[in-house]
């Protein structure tokens, strides 16, 4: 199967007179297709809500187009809490969900009306000394041992750092409740990057009959049940495609035979999808720039890990598509790599791609989610570009690359200083 690229050759090359390669291209279109679909899903149950990640991809543009669709975001630090903020998105519509959490994220996040979505038995006294508890307030439950659908393993979360243990949670809802707290959430994220659809409804079974049981020992007001993220993409072209519409109906079976006979039919349901929303709608374009014949074929990109840390970090793969030669064999075997000075700074290992000339544009797919957001700047290397395509068909820088005086910002060293002064200003490219 071919994977989809939103932009053809005449528009990338378009965008690149005035904007060099590499950056990371987003679709609005996509992004929106993709918002309503998961509303149909969600649309039985009146609550429903999707508090997009921030952290999968930071940006204001991005955040705008889904405050437009509906959605809140989903926030775990402090610059994740500005952001939101930034873009009006306040109050109940920021649901925090951090960890190891220091005592100004929680003023800020107070400050701002956000739901805060505690991760442990301890961060009650926590919160409490900082800012009070608040009136409605979500706790983040963690299993144990392997979570499983269907015998199938889909993680771990016995090795997880996040959340209360069962136990802490009936404890810390009575607690909660001591101390003020009259309306109550339970959250959960036990798996990333799920295959197939049966996460989701696996997950709402455990968390909803949770529910059940915390309303009947602690007398809790359950209002709302977050399943949080972790339903995959196919990144693969011939990984299946997850179906929402189905996953959103198995959702509401559980909910039908679990939370509406125990009288619990109202509680809404959130999400904090990140990867499902965007990943999809995001590549990264980059240049071939050097080919290389050494014990295998490389072809040398002007990307690198700091653009897309995935497949060095996860070994996670990532299609890749020659732009102009869709339709070519892929008769050659490649190492597609970048610059750092790191034999794991490769895109693909051994993958079989048409023959690829220097100047050709390579399209990494699926990048829209955990993307740009978790480049760094190792190696000195400058993070890329951000554009967005537009539905009307124009395109929009929505964030420059890094210049140099970007990367020496943080420096006080005075020579520094003057040399960068004495620089001429870096295009804004
Ligand atoms: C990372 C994260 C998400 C989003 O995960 P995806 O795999 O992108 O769907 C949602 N909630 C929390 C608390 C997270 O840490």
């Amino acid at each position: 199967m071919i994977k989809r690229t939103f932009a053809d050759i005449d528009r990338i090359k378009e965008i690149t007179q005035s904007h060099p390669t590499p950056f990371h291209l987003y679709d609005e279109r996509g992004i929106r297709e993709r918002a309503r679909l998961l509303k149909k899903a969600f649309a039985w149950n009146p609550g429903f809500r999707e508090f997009f990640a921030v952290k999968a991809t930071p940006n204001p543009a991005i955040l705008r187009i889904l405050k437009e669709e509906g959605f809140g975001t989903d926030c775990s630090s402090y610059t994740e809490l500005l952001l939101s903020e930034a873009v009006g998105i306040t109050g109940s519509d920021i649901m925090f969900s951090s960890n190891a959490t220091q005592a100004h994220l929680y003023t800020l996040a107070h400050k701002l009306g956000a739901i805060i979505n505690l991760d442990d038995f301890t961060h009650i006294d926590f919160l409490n000394s900082v800012c009070g508890i608040p009136k409605t307030i979500c706790c983040r439950f963690n299993p144990g041992g392997l979570f499983t659908a269907s015998t199938h393993v889909m993680d771990n979360p016995g090795d997880a750092k996040f959340g209360f243990t069962r136990e802490q949670l009936f404890e810390g809802f009575r607690k909660l409740r001591g101390l003020g707290a009259q309306t109550f959430g339970v959250h959960a994220f036990l798996a990333s990057n799920t295959q197939g659809n049966a996460y989701y409804p696996e997950l709402a079974r455990v968390l909803f009959n949770l529910a059940v049981e915390l309303s009947r020992e602690t007398g809790a007001d359950i209002r709302f049940i977050n399943l949080s993220g972790g339903i995959g993409i196919p990144y693969r072209p011939d990984d299946p495609a997850q179906d929402i519409l189905a996953i959103g109906e198995g959702v509401r079976q559980a909910y039908n035979e679990v939370l509406v006979p125990a009288g619990l039919g109202d509680v809404a349901l959130y999400t904090e999808l990140g990867r499902f929303m965007l990943g999809e709608n995001g590549g990264l374009i980059t240049t071939a720039i050097h080919e290389k014949h050494i014990y295998k074929e490389y072809i040398c990109v002007d990307a690198n890990a700091s653009n897309l840390m995935r497949p060095a970090m996860y070994k996670a793969y990532h299609h890749i598509t020659v732009i102009g030669k869709e339709g070519a064999e892929a008769t050659r075997v490649y190492d597609v790599s970048g610059s750092l000075c790191e034999n794991n700074d490769k895109f693909a290992i051994d993958r079989a791609l048409p023959p690829i000339d220097i100047g050709d544009i390579l399209w990494i797919h699926d990048t829209g989610a955990h993307g740009h957001a978790m480049g760094y700047n190792y190696n000195g290397s400058l993070r890329s570009a951000e554009i967005l395509l537009r539905e009307d068909g124009g395109f929009e820088l929505i964030r420059r690359a890094e210049t140099p005086g970007d990367y020496f910002t943080t420096l006080v060293d005075p020579d520094v200083a003057r040399m960068l002064e004495a620089q001429q200003p870096q295009p804004l490219t």
